[in-house]
């Protein structure tokens, strides 16, 4: 586990998760993994993480069963990364995490996240309001927010002005 022995004396479930998910990129890339990426290039290209750390990431992520390694092409081989349930629960924390960056440090709005259904904005929980369930994430569809760059210089990003739903795999269009 990456970060070691730093937490060996915390008691607490928190701490466990951030042996995880607490190092930098980890949760961007779960992100991109909800939005439908799933392809090393793809997140690379989204990230612009280091090669070498996008990869050690994505190795701890299937490691620990947040990500699924699937083969897609047998010549040359080349896999992707499907999120797993364990990381499609990451969604509320992700989705908090996000709520709370718009508040504090006041962004514009970057993404709508709204029920399929009905096409409500999602509350703070995650929940659809006008219908008073707790949304699952493959019924939240993701719309681009005014705050967001509407000419992005990459294909992931073009991408993702589309409205789509989460989880559905992001179709990019080529070059
Ligand atoms: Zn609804």
């Amino acid at each position: 586990m990456a970060l070691g022995k730093d937490y060996a004396t915390q008691e607490c479930s928190i701490a466990r998760a951030l042996e995880i998910v607490g190092e930098r990129w980890t949760l961007l890339v779960v992100r991109d993994a909800l939005y439908g990426i799933r392809r090393y290039n793809d997140f690379l290209v989204h990230l612009g993480a280091p090669r070498a750390v996008l990869a050690a990431r994505l190795q701890t992520l299937t490691s620990e069963g947040i990500l699924e390694k699937r083969r897609y092409q047998e010549s040359p081989p080349r896999d992707e990364y499907v999120v797993t349930e364990r990381g499609i629960a990451l969604w509320p924390a992700l989705r908090a995490l996000g709520l709370w960056g718009r508040e504090h440090f006041g962004e514009e709005q970057l993404r709508f996240f709204r029920h399929a259904d009905c096409g409500t904005e999602l509350g703070s929980y995650g929940e659809c309001p006008a219908c008073g369930t707790v949304v699952p994430v493959r019924d939240v569809i993701m719309v681009p927010g005014p705050g967001l760059d509407p000419h992005p210089a990459d294909p992931v990003s073009r991408a993702l002005l589309r409205p789509k739903r989460l989880l559905q795999p992001l179709q990019i269009d080529p070059a």
